[in-house]
């Protein structure tokens, strides 16, 4: 599991993150568990290696950042609450941390992202720590990936000014879609649920992701 470096994957300094997430109001344990075993050092540049267990966005290249730990956390508590989903569609793989952990605590996962590079740093880093449940490919993710559709849940970790339909229609019923709706400079996490009654939203927090740019892949 031990890509670079020793001294930041102590225990205690892992540790130090799940009291922290605690604290901050995660209390789903496959959550934390799954936030203790992934290595978040792998999926930054070496250089902040040892920052990575701090509780804060870091940037990752190309203007992207990797999802403070506090929001990976949220957003996959908020995912998993009803029941370990089957198949879950993450859009915006970025580093490719929210992708480790998720593939921790689901069975498949279908992960796009829209930057090259990024995409086979994401895929390298992935194998490198052995999550084989985890398929990626480069697209614009606010199509989804309709091929393995539908999903028992979809996260988004970019900003979408609205809820995009084709990620509406690929929720399966009962699923459950993680998203940041709104403008630039801060967004609504919202989750939305497709239930019997149709769809149901609920604002879970205010939150600041980097855009979600539409692509003519
Ligand atoms: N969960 C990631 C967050 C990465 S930041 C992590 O923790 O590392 C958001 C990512 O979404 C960026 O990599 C960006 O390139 C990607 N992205 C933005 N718009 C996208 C789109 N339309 N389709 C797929 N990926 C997109």
């Amino acid at each position: 599991m031990d890509v670079h470096g020793i001294g930041m994957t102590s225990r205690r300094t892992r540790d130090r993150l799940i009291q922290r997430l605690r604290e901050e109001g995660i209390h789903d344990e496959r959550v934390l568990d799954a936030i203790r075993r992934v290595p978040r050092h792998v999926f930054v540049d070496e250089a902040l290696a040892s920052r990575a267990y701090e509780d804060t966005a870091l940037p990752i290249g190309h203007g992207q950042t990797i999802s403070q730990p506090y929001i990976v956390a949220r957003m996959t508590q908020a995912l998993i609450a009803g029941g370990r989903p089957k198949k879950v569609l993450e859009v915006g793989t970025g580093s490719g941390y929210q992708t480790a952990v998720l593939a921790c605590l689901v069975d498949e996962i279908y992960s796009v992202e829209r930057l090259e590079p990024l995409m086979k740093f994401a895929r390298k880093r992935l194998r490198e720590i052995g999550c084989r449940n985890v398929h990626i490919k480069l697209s614009d993710g606010s199509w989804g990936w309709k091929e393995h559709a539908p999903y028992d849940g979809i996260i988004v970790t970019a900003a979408a000014a609205e809820l995009p339909p084709s990620l509406v229609e690929q929720l399966a019923p009962g699923g459950r879609l993680v998203i940041p709706v709104g403008g630039p400079a801060m967004q609504e996490l919202l989750l939305v649920q497709q239930t019997d009654k149709g769809l149901i939203q609920e604002r879970i927090e205010l939150v600041n992701f980097v855009p979600l740019v539409r692509d003519l892949f």
